[in-house]
Protein backbone atom coordinates (compact mmCIF):
# COMPACT_ATOMS: atom_id res chain seq x y z
CA UNK A 1 0.00 0.00 0.00
CA UNK A 2 1.40 3.38 -0.68
CA UNK A 3 3.01 6.01 1.91
CA UNK A 4 0.62 8.52 3.73
CA UNK A 5 1.08 11.29 1.91
CA UNK A 6 0.35 13.94 4.98
CA UNK A 7 2.27 14.97 7.82
CA UNK A 8 1.64 13.07 10.49
CA UNK A 9 2.92 12.65 14.58
CA UNK A 10 3.19 9.19 16.35
CA UNK A 11 1.00 8.39 19.32
CA UNK A 12 2.79 5.62 20.99
CA UNK A 13 4.32 4.41 17.96
CA UNK A 14 1.25 4.72 15.41
CA UNK A 15 1.21 7.74 12.98
CA UNK A 16 -2.25 9.70 13.54
CA UNK A 17 -2.00 12.63 10.42
CA UNK A 18 -2.26 16.12 11.41
CA UNK A 19 -5.01 18.05 10.30
CA UNK A 20 -6.20 21.69 11.55
CA UNK A 21 -10.05 20.38 11.36
CA UNK A 22 -12.63 18.22 10.05
CA UNK A 23 -13.55 20.00 7.23
CA UNK A 24 -9.96 19.53 6.26
CA UNK A 25 -10.16 15.89 6.68
CA UNK A 26 -13.16 15.63 4.49
CA UNK A 27 -11.58 18.07 1.92
CA UNK A 28 -8.06 15.71 1.80
CA UNK A 29 -10.39 12.66 1.32
CA UNK A 30 -12.61 14.28 -1.13
CA UNK A 31 -9.16 15.43 -3.31
CA UNK A 32 -8.09 11.98 -3.12
CA UNK A 33 -11.66 10.33 -4.42
CA UNK A 34 -12.05 13.24 -7.43
CA UNK A 35 -8.48 12.55 -8.61
CA UNK A 36 -9.42 8.44 -8.05
CA UNK A 37 -6.15 7.99 -5.86
CA UNK A 38 -6.78 4.85 -3.82
CA UNK A 39 -7.18 5.74 0.15
CA UNK A 40 -7.44 3.09 2.93
CA UNK A 41 -8.37 5.62 6.10
CA UNK A 42 -8.45 3.81 9.78
CA UNK A 43 -9.63 5.77 12.48
CA UNK A 44 -7.38 5.91 15.44
CA UNK A 45 -8.54 5.33 19.12
CA UNK A 46 -6.61 4.09 22.18
CA UNK A 47 -8.26 0.93 21.68
CA UNK A 48 -6.45 0.30 18.30
CA UNK A 49 -3.02 1.40 19.43
CA UNK A 50 -3.04 -0.24 22.85
CA UNK A 51 -3.76 -3.78 20.66
CA UNK A 52 -1.56 -2.78 17.74
CA UNK A 53 1.54 -2.64 20.36
CA UNK A 54 1.10 -6.83 20.53
CA UNK A 55 0.08 -7.17 17.59
CA UNK A 56 2.35 -6.94 14.60
CA UNK A 57 -0.18 -7.43 11.86
CA UNK A 58 -2.14 -4.80 13.11
CA UNK A 59 0.27 -2.69 13.45
CA UNK A 60 1.82 -2.96 10.05
CA UNK A 61 -1.59 -2.12 8.47
CA UNK A 62 -2.04 0.98 10.57
CA UNK A 63 1.10 2.02 9.11
CA UNK A 64 0.11 1.21 6.09
CA UNK A 65 -2.82 3.22 5.65
CA UNK A 66 -3.04 6.28 3.52
CA UNK A 67 -4.59 7.95 6.18
CA UNK A 68 -5.59 7.96 9.82
CA UNK A 69 -7.73 10.15 11.63
CA UNK A 70 -7.80 11.04 15.06
CA UNK A 71 -10.93 8.90 16.22
CA UNK A 72 -11.98 10.91 19.31
CA UNK A 73 -10.49 12.16 22.72
CA UNK A 74 -7.80 9.98 24.34
CA UNK A 75 -5.86 10.23 20.97
CA UNK A 76 -6.13 14.10 21.29
CA UNK A 77 -5.45 14.57 24.54
CA UNK A 78 -2.54 12.38 24.02
CA UNK A 79 -1.26 15.06 21.13
CA UNK A 80 -1.57 17.51 23.45
CA UNK A 81 0.26 15.76 26.35
CA UNK A 82 2.63 14.59 24.17
CA UNK A 83 3.43 17.20 21.40
CA UNK A 84 1.67 20.18 22.73
CA UNK A 85 0.01 19.53 19.87
CA UNK A 86 -4.38 19.94 19.36
CA UNK A 87 -5.48 17.69 16.63
CA UNK A 88 -8.91 17.97 15.10
CA UNK A 89 -11.17 14.91 16.46
CA UNK A 90 -13.01 13.31 13.79
CA UNK A 91 -14.95 10.79 14.84
CA UNK A 92 -15.01 7.32 12.34
CA UNK A 93 -19.38 7.87 12.56
CA UNK A 94 -18.87 11.67 11.71
CA UNK A 95 -16.77 11.17 8.97
CA UNK A 96 -18.73 8.54 7.89
CA UNK A 97 -22.36 10.66 7.62
CA UNK A 98 -20.12 13.53 5.85
CA UNK A 99 -18.70 11.09 3.68
CA UNK A 100 -22.50 9.92 2.40
CA UNK A 101 -23.84 13.70 2.35
CA UNK A 102 -20.92 14.33 0.11
CA UNK A 103 -21.55 11.38 -2.02
CA UNK A 104 -24.72 12.45 -2.35
CA UNK A 105 -23.94 15.59 -3.64
CA UNK A 106 -20.93 14.40 -6.10
CA UNK A 107 -23.17 11.53 -7.42
CA UNK A 108 -20.17 8.91 -5.92
CA UNK A 109 -21.67 5.38 -5.42
CA UNK A 110 -21.08 3.67 -2.01
CA UNK A 111 -21.23 0.42 -0.61
CA UNK A 112 -21.94 -0.94 2.83
CA UNK A 113 -20.41 -3.98 4.04
CA UNK A 114 -21.26 -5.25 7.60
CA UNK A 115 -23.26 -5.67 10.37
CA UNK A 116 -26.06 -8.19 10.94
CA UNK A 117 -28.29 -9.16 7.68
CA UNK A 118 -31.07 -6.95 9.44
CA UNK A 119 -28.76 -4.09 10.83
CA UNK A 120 -27.50 -3.93 7.34
CA UNK A 121 -31.04 -3.76 5.60
CA UNK A 122 -32.18 -1.57 7.89
CA UNK A 123 -29.24 0.97 7.47
CA UNK A 124 -29.87 1.03 3.99
CA UNK A 125 -33.39 1.99 4.66
CA UNK A 126 -32.83 4.81 6.66
CA UNK A 127 -29.94 5.75 4.65
CA UNK A 128 -31.99 6.06 1.70
CA UNK A 129 -34.54 7.84 3.82
CA UNK A 130 -32.02 10.30 4.83
CA UNK A 131 -29.99 10.81 1.85
CA UNK A 132 -32.69 10.48 -0.93
CA UNK A 133 -29.94 11.24 -3.70
CA UNK A 134 -27.51 8.53 -2.46
CA UNK A 135 -26.78 6.35 -4.97
CA UNK A 136 -25.70 3.08 -2.79
CA UNK A 137 -24.86 0.57 -5.24
CA UNK A 138 -24.84 -2.21 -2.74
CA UNK A 139 -24.85 -3.58 0.46
CA UNK A 140 -23.90 -7.03 2.47
CA UNK A 141 -24.03 -7.90 5.85
CA UNK A 142 -20.76 -8.78 7.61
CA UNK A 143 -21.64 -12.62 8.63
CA UNK A 144 -20.53 -14.07 4.96
CA UNK A 145 -18.05 -16.82 3.75
CA UNK A 146 -15.54 -16.57 0.43
CA UNK A 147 -14.33 -13.43 0.41
CA UNK A 148 -13.63 -13.53 -3.00
CA UNK A 149 -17.73 -13.48 -3.74
CA UNK A 150 -17.80 -10.20 -2.33
CA UNK A 151 -14.81 -8.30 -3.83
CA UNK A 152 -16.62 -9.57 -6.64
CA UNK A 153 -20.15 -8.08 -5.93
CA UNK A 154 -18.72 -4.63 -4.86
CA UNK A 155 -16.74 -4.41 -7.90
CA UNK A 156 -19.42 -4.96 -10.22
CA UNK A 157 -21.50 -2.84 -8.21
CA UNK A 158 -19.39 0.26 -9.57
CA UNK A 159 -19.09 1.41 -6.23
CA UNK A 160 -16.69 4.14 -5.72
CA UNK A 161 -16.41 4.46 -1.69
CA UNK A 162 -16.42 1.44 0.70
CA UNK A 163 -17.64 1.82 4.28
CA UNK A 164 -16.59 -1.70 5.74
CA UNK A 165 -18.89 -2.58 9.67
CA UNK A 166 -16.99 -5.41 11.05
CA UNK A 167 -15.88 -4.49 14.02
CA UNK A 168 -11.83 -3.86 14.61
CA UNK A 169 -9.56 -5.03 13.67
CA UNK A 170 -11.64 -7.85 11.48
CA UNK A 171 -12.41 -4.69 9.24
CA UNK A 172 -8.95 -3.31 9.07
CA UNK A 173 -7.62 -6.78 8.39
CA UNK A 174 -10.24 -7.50 5.66
CA UNK A 175 -9.33 -3.83 3.69
CA UNK A 176 -6.31 -4.05 3.77
CA UNK A 177 -6.43 -7.99 2.04
CA UNK A 178 -8.56 -6.94 -0.30
CA UNK A 179 -7.95 -3.76 -1.31
CA UNK A 180 -5.37 -4.34 -4.03
CA UNK A 181 -8.75 -5.88 -5.93
CA UNK A 182 -10.82 -3.65 -5.34
CA UNK A 183 -11.86 -0.94 -7.52
CA UNK A 184 -12.96 1.31 -5.19
CA UNK A 185 -10.80 4.21 -4.41
CA UNK A 186 -11.80 4.93 -0.54
CA UNK A 187 -11.84 2.34 2.27
CA UNK A 188 -12.88 2.62 5.35
CA UNK A 189 -13.65 0.38 8.48
CA UNK A 190 -16.36 2.05 10.41
CA UNK A 191 -17.30 -0.01 13.28
CA UNK A 192 -20.53 -0.73 14.76
CA UNK A 193 -21.67 2.76 12.65
CA UNK A 194 -24.65 0.73 10.57
CA UNK A 195 -25.94 -0.49 14.14
CA UNK A 196 -25.94 3.11 15.15
CA UNK A 197 -27.70 4.39 11.89
CA UNK A 198 -30.16 0.92 11.99
CA UNK A 199 -30.70 1.85 15.36
CA UNK A 200 -29.63 -1.40 16.55
CA UNK A 201 -27.66 0.47 18.78
CA UNK A 202 -27.79 4.30 20.48
CA UNK A 203 -25.64 6.78 19.70
CA UNK A 204 -24.18 8.89 22.75
CA UNK A 205 -26.33 11.94 23.33
CA UNK A 206 -24.55 15.09 21.48
CA UNK A 207 -23.54 16.34 25.26
CA UNK A 208 -21.48 13.14 25.77
CA UNK A 209 -19.95 13.70 22.69
CA UNK A 210 -19.03 17.44 23.18
CA UNK A 211 -17.20 16.63 26.29
CA UNK A 212 -15.29 13.92 25.35
CA UNK A 213 -17.03 10.97 27.38
CA UNK A 214 -18.58 9.07 24.90
CA UNK A 215 -16.39 5.99 25.85
CA UNK A 216 -18.41 6.39 29.20
CA UNK A 217 -22.03 6.39 27.79
CA UNK A 218 -21.21 2.97 25.72
CA UNK A 219 -19.94 1.45 28.77
CA UNK A 220 -22.92 2.36 30.51
CA UNK A 221 -24.82 1.40 27.53
CA UNK A 222 -23.10 -2.01 26.69
CA UNK A 223 -21.80 -3.07 30.37
CA UNK A 224 -19.91 -6.14 27.96
CA UNK A 225 -17.60 -3.66 26.65
CA UNK A 226 -15.49 -3.49 29.90
CA UNK A 227 -12.69 -5.60 28.93
CA UNK A 228 -12.18 -3.30 25.36
CA UNK A 229 -12.53 -0.61 27.31
CA UNK A 230 -9.57 -1.45 29.98
CA UNK A 231 -7.87 -0.55 26.62
CA UNK A 232 -8.13 3.38 27.75
CA UNK A 233 -6.81 2.87 31.23
CA UNK A 234 -3.74 1.25 29.70
CA UNK A 235 -3.35 3.88 27.00
CA UNK A 236 -3.73 6.65 29.64
CA UNK A 237 -0.65 4.85 31.68
CA UNK A 238 1.50 4.29 28.77
CA UNK A 239 0.89 8.27 27.24
CA UNK A 240 2.09 9.20 31.02
CA UNK A 241 5.13 6.67 30.80
CA UNK A 242 6.00 8.13 27.10
CA UNK A 243 5.53 11.99 28.69
CA UNK A 244 7.78 11.16 31.69
CA UNK A 245 10.22 9.64 29.45
CA UNK A 246 10.89 12.30 26.88
CA UNK A 247 9.89 16.45 27.74
CA UNK A 248 9.78 16.55 23.84
CA UNK A 249 9.13 13.66 21.12
CA UNK A 250 10.57 14.78 17.92
CA UNK A 251 7.29 14.87 15.41
CA UNK A 252 7.11 11.84 12.92
CA UNK A 253 7.45 12.01 8.84
N1 LIG B 1 -19.65 -7.75 12.65
C1 LIG B 1 -19.70 -8.23 11.36
N2 LIG B 1 -19.08 -9.40 11.08
C2 LIG B 1 -18.42 -10.14 12.01
C3 LIG B 1 -18.36 -9.62 13.33
C4 LIG B 1 -18.97 -8.40 13.61
O1 LIG B 1 -20.28 -7.60 10.48
O2 LIG B 1 -17.89 -11.20 11.67
C5 LIG B 1 -20.33 -6.48 12.94
C6 LIG B 1 -21.29 -6.50 14.11
O3 LIG B 1 -22.54 -7.04 13.70
C7 LIG B 1 -21.37 -5.03 14.47
C8 LIG B 1 -19.97 -4.50 14.11
O4 LIG B 1 -19.37 -5.53 13.33
O5 LIG B 1 -22.32 -4.38 13.65
C9 LIG B 1 -19.05 -4.28 15.32
O6 LIG B 1 -19.52 -3.25 16.07
P1 LIG B 1 -18.64 -2.68 17.30
O7 LIG B 1 -19.45 -1.62 17.94
O8 LIG B 1 -18.12 -3.81 18.16
O9 LIG B 1 -17.41 -2.06 16.51
P2 LIG B 1 -16.25 -1.13 17.03
O10 LIG B 1 -16.54 0.22 16.43
O11 LIG B 1 -16.29 -1.08 18.53
O12 LIG B 1 -15.01 -1.76 16.48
Amino acid sequence: MAESVHNSLSILGIPVNIFDSFDDVVQWIADRITSRQPTFCVAINPEKVCRAEHDPRLSQVLHAAHLRICDGVGISLASRLLYRKRLARCTGVDLFLKLLHLSEQRRWKVFLLGASPESNEAACRVLEQNFPDLRIAGSQHGYFEGAAEVVQKINDSGADLLFVAMGSPRQEFWISEHMPRLNTCFCMGVGGSLDVVSGATQRAPYLWRRTGTEWLFRLLVQPSRIRRQSALLVFTFDVLKAMARHSSVPVAR
